[in-house]
């Protein structure tokens, strides 16, 4: 079928993909074979000829192939099927979907469940599908089939949600609803905690999936603390921290409807105002004012670095923020601090870390060093995937 649709790659540039690592980059590319578009599958060459497998072809990108097989296996349904049922099976077997009081995971994480450019959240019953690549946006029905097939009654819902992300690649694509709807009754739980999805106008796919694990953690500590959740979008872990025990806890974001949000989160879990205040604010210039009130601050920014281009001005931010909470933090509290900066590994991170407790004046123990869980998986051959890092620190 794609036979007449080919990419041969230049000498030795098959080793990566030997490797199975997904990507090739544009400078690898020796010939292109056929009348290629930008979107199309394509089988992958050797320098000789060698078959290596198929993926989607991106005119104009640094990855200008995101391998989907590695060997001959053609991407047909039979294919999708098989991928996404094996995706679906794995967080049934983690209790994500239809387990114990948690109704929200990831389905499908691009390269770490070999669907280069391919995520599927899941919400109670509603998948929300970004399609990152315009090979991947052609295989919409594809997935969609899959999903169906693989899901059966746990689906009622599928909403493409593209538009924002192909924009960037100057593909024009309509967010909508391509299978179903939410349910009437729809009410997603992370951990027995719900929270109202605004899947239609928040941010990424309406929710961090990827920090439940750490949601839960900070669960732990929370019971008659007071906790600051800076960058806290909809209050996940203000409503976690709460569900803990926590006596008051703040979030603070620049966005309001986030901190609306985050409000009915916390009052649909049984926290009036009392106990939940919101703080709509620069989350730099909030910090210079000092937080010496709280027992725990938590820091999620948004990705500073989306490239490796901006990796040394995102470490300098990371050292900012976490400097200035690190300045002002009473002895003894714990700072619950992040990065989802992929071009920010973790050993940088640690460093960016250690050097704002310098900077701060303050010594700090290191009592948890925090990832993404395993709905957000890694694959062994592409260590790229590994995006968000954490640590627990003790200030002393
Ligand atoms: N911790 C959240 C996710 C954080 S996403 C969770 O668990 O769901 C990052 C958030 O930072 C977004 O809500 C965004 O509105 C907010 N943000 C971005 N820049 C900011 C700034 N300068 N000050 C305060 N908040 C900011």
């Amino acid at each position: 079928m794609t036979e007449s649709k080919a990419v041969f790659l230049k000498p030795k540039k098959e080793v990566s993909i030997l490797r199975r690592h997904p990507w090739v980059f544009s400078g690898a590319i020796r010939a292109i074979e056929g009348a290629v578009q930008s979107g199309d599958l394509v089988a992958v060459h050797a320098n000789k000829g060698r078959l290596l497998g198929y993926g989607h072809y991106s005119s104009g990108a640094s990855i200008a192939v995101r391998m989907l097989t590695f060997d001959e296996t053609v991407v047909d349904q039979e294919w999708w099927n098989s991928k996404i049922e094996g995706a679906v099976r794995m967080r049934k077997e983690l209790k994500l979907i239809d387990g114990d009081h948690n109704s929200i995971c990831r389905l499908v994480h691009a390269e770490g469940d070999g669907m280069s450019g391919l995520i599927v959240d899941y919400y109670d019953r509603v998948a929300v599908v970004q399609t990152h690549s315009l090979g991947m946006r052609h295989s919409l029905n594809a997935i969609k089939q899959g999903l169906v097939d693989a899901l059966g009654k746990d689906l009622v819902g599928i909403y493409n949600k593209s538009a924002k992300i192909l924009r960037k690649l100057r593909v024009e694509s309509e967010d909508a609803w391509i299978y179903g709807k939410a349910p009437n009754a729809w009410a997603p739980e992370e951990y027995g905690a719900a929270f109202e999805i605004d899947i239609l106008l928040g941010q990424k796919t309406g929710f961090f999936i990827d920090q439940r694990e750490n949601r839960n953690l900070l669960k732990d500590y929370a019971a008659g603390k007071s906790v600051l959740n800076v960058f806290s979008y909809t209050g996940g872990f203000s409503v976690t921290a709460l569900l803990g025990g926590a006596t008051k806890v703040d979030s603070l974001d620049s966005s309001s409807r986030a901190l609306e949000l985050a409000h009915s989160n916390a009052l649909a879990n049984g926290f009036a105002s009392q106990v939940h205040g919101c703080i709509e604010a620069d989350a730099m210039e909030f910090l210079k004012s000092g937080v010496a009130d709280y027992d725990i601050v938590v820091l999620d920014p948004p990705a500073f670095a989306k490239s490796v281009s901006a990796r040394h001005k995102a470490v300098q931010g990371y050292k900012r923020i976490n400097s200035r909470a690190l300045e002002s933090m009473k002895k003894g509290s714990l700072l619950f601090t992040f990065s989802c900066s992929q071009a920010v590994d973790d050993r940088l991170f640690t460093h960016t870390i250690i050097s704002a407790a310098i900077q701060a004046g303050r010594e700090v123990q290191i009592l948890h060093r925090l990832h993404q869980p395993p709905d957000h998986p890694v694959s062994a051959f592409h260590p790229e995937g590994a995006y968000l890092k954490g640590l627990v620190l003790r200030v002393n």
